[in-house]
């Protein structure tokens, strides 16, 4: 027999089946056929229902990834212990390694793409799912979950949950979820309990007769921020608090988490850099392989940890989890320069509802980007759909000739098929559009999934290429980092800096996470008035003018890191807080 000891080192192999992915119905069983040990009869791979990959014989060869015509497979070899292995989703499934520390009275954070294993780690803190430890096909007693963390700090908490002596209060990512359960009940039955003064200070009271069922996302993630503060617990996991809020929310609903659970101990999971680092005492970082597996790192003061994960390296054990490390440069090139592009009139929109926006007028040059910052309700998509064609103003002043590429805010592709069927039907493929859109936001990852199982980042990511991969003059992207993971959130500044520098083209981008806006604006223009009854769009200014504007707008200070350039919001009773605000400087870079 042929000694398939191995080319990789490796201590430890994952081999991780896709369950929704594979298919053995629908194809030749290529992982098992072209398997190299399979081929000299030793048994690594048998086909049930799905694919089951044996990771003692497996030899981490890879060539059954690159066969699997679904992408089913994923298969790592751990070069070093990647920690303890708390959970695992199943034989072949995601592994979760190490769980995070606790501390009293403090905010610690957790920072890790999507798929690492982060709401898997607040379901086992909040005793929704038993740990097992790996062993997927026998009960795990808790006797021996607690002996295998024995010294470690997390033993007690985990002592706590078996005897159920806990009180969590659980936040949850998906809110679309409360939506769905309560959708005819009033939100004053839901906010039950919640004390007025959260119910005032959140402006939810003039929600209160409203149905939950027809709630915008913002207002629901404030609902559920509200019901999980409001509730009388030692532990609290915040999961993901910030999507859908605008800036000023995202702001106040720190603030109020911070206040709030001043003497409580609280986990928060958030993909908003500036409002992680604003909000933690410290952070874990979560790193590992989307779907295959996610290790908790140690724990680190929240500039080093956030510095760290910046870098893709923590120093302080060793580990790149990524070759590069993400830049921050806020003076592009001068615009000023180059051509115009386009002349944008003087506009009004008023809708029935009786929301009016008026629009000041200016210039678009060729090959900038205009970032929009403004709160939700002050007609930032109206505007965008004014100049997408998608709405008329008020005077049909609006009226030009130019190719568009839009993306908008709530996606609906209305497509009942795969992606790849998708993509060969609406796109025009070529080199480009493969190495420069398709690559970086990596489709070929779930080119086979049906368009409506489609998770919401990968929703955005599809969407993202098929707006991005018109031939157009002008883009207009309304709130593309929604649902995005910090690195998806990086690579589409990539991208989009690509398309202003390199093909010259203009963009406009609405968002309310500062730092990726901050990376690939150009110019901003902020949205002034008042949510849902007047918008007032002021002209782009410079990029250090507009963002100055808007920060003060929202009375909050920005410096950026010595290290990394990063910016970061100073604590309102700082000094340094106190004194740029003296002096009218709102960001400092
Ligand atoms: P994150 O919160 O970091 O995005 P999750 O903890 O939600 O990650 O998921 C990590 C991985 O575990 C994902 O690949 C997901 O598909 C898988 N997973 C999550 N829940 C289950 C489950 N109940 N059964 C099987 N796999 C699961
Ligand atoms: P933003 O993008 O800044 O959050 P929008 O442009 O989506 O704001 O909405 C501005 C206001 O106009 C909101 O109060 C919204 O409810 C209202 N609105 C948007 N579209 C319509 C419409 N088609 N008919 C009536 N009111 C609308
Ligand atoms: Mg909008």
């Amino acid at each position: 027999m042929v000694n398939f000891q191995i080319n990789v080192k490796s201590v430890m192999r994952i081999a991780v089946v896709d369950k929704e992915k594979c298919r053995p119905e629908r194809c030749n069983h290529e992982c098992k056929l072209f398997c190299p040990p399979e081929r000299n009869d030793v048994d690594v791979i048998t086909i049930e229902k799905t694919a089951r990959i044996n990771e003692q014989t497996c030899i981490g060869c890879g060539i059954c990834v690159k066969k699997c015509p679904f992408d089913a497979i994923t298969i790592i070899n751990l070069t070093h212990e990647a920690g303890k292995l708390v959970h695992q989703y199943g034989e072949n499934g995601f592994r979760l390694f190490n769980l995070p520390s606790i501390k009293e009275s403090k905010v610690v954070g957790l920072l890790g793409r999507n798929g690492t294993g982060k709401s898997t780690t607040l379901n086992i803190l909040s005793g929704i799912t038993k740990p097992n430890l790996g062993k997927v096909n026998g009960d795990v007693s808790w006797h021996e979950i607690i002996e295998n963390f024995r010294g470690s700090e997390i033993q007690q908490y985990l002592e706590r949950i078996k005897e159920k002596k806990i009180k969590v209060s659980y936040k949850i990512q998906r809110i679309e979820l409360i939506s769905k359960t309560y959708a005819d009940r009033k939100v004053r039955d839901l906010l039950d309990g919640v004390e007025e003064e959260i119910i005032k200070e959140m402006g939810l009271d003039i929600l209160l007769d409203r149905k939950v069922g027809t709630l915008s996302g913002g207002e629901l993630q404030k609902i559920a921020i509200a019901k999980a503060l409001s509730k009388d617990a030692d532990f609290y996991f915040i999961d993901e608090p910030t999507s859908f809020l605008d800036i000023k929310n995202r702001i106040d609903v720190a603030k109020t988490i911070k206040l709030k659970l001043k003497d409580k101990s609280t986990l928060v999971v958030e993909h908003d850099l500036i409002i992680l680092d604003y909000l933690s005492d410290f952070v874990h970082i979560v790193h590992g392989f989307p779907g295959a597996y996610g290790v908790v790192s140690n724990i680190y003061h929240t500039r080093r940890g956030i510095n760290s994960y910046i870098e893709g390296y923590i120093k302080e054990e060793n580990i790149r989890f990524r070759d590069y490390s993400l830049e921050f440069n806020y003076i592009k090139e001068s615009k000023r320069l180059k051509e115009k592009l386009l002349y944008v009139p003087k506009m009004k929109k008023t809708y029935d509802s009786g929301f009016f926006l008026e629009v000041e007028d200016f210039y678009i040059y060729e090959g900038e980007i205009i970032g929009i910052l403004g709160r939700n309700g002050l007609g930032k998509t109206t505007f965008i759909k004014l100049l997408a064609g998608i709405e008329k103003d008020d005077e049909n002043m609006c009226d030009f000739d130019l190719k568009i590429g839009y993306k908008p805010q709530y996606i609906n592709l209305n497509y009942e098929g795969s992606v790849e069927s998708f993509i060969n039907e609406n796109i025009k493929l070529n080199e480009d559009i493969k190495n420069h859109l398709m690559k970086p936001l990596e489709i070929e990852r779930f080119i086979h999934k049906e368009v409506p199982s489609l998770s919401g980042g990968e929703l955005q990511r599809l969407s993202i290429l098929y707006s991005l991969s018109m031939p157009a003059d002008l883009y207009l992207l309304d709130e593309p980092s929604a649902y995005l993971d910090v690195e998806e959130r990086i690579i589409l500044g990539k991208i989009l800096r690509r398309y202003a520098e390199q093909l010259n083209t203009s963009l406009f981008v609405v968002d309310h996470d500062l730092l990726f806006l901050s990376s690939v604006s150009d110019r901003i223009m902020v949205f002034d008035g008042v949510p849902a009854r007047r918008g007032y769009a002021k002209q782009p200014v410079d990029f250090k003018e507009g963002i100055n504007y808007f920060l003060k707008t929202v009375d909050i200070t920005m410096r950026v890191d010595e290290e990394t350039k990063r910016p970061r919001i100073n604590k309102e009773e700082s000094k340094k807080h106190i004194e740029m605000k003296s002096k009218g400087i709102y960001f400092e870079f």
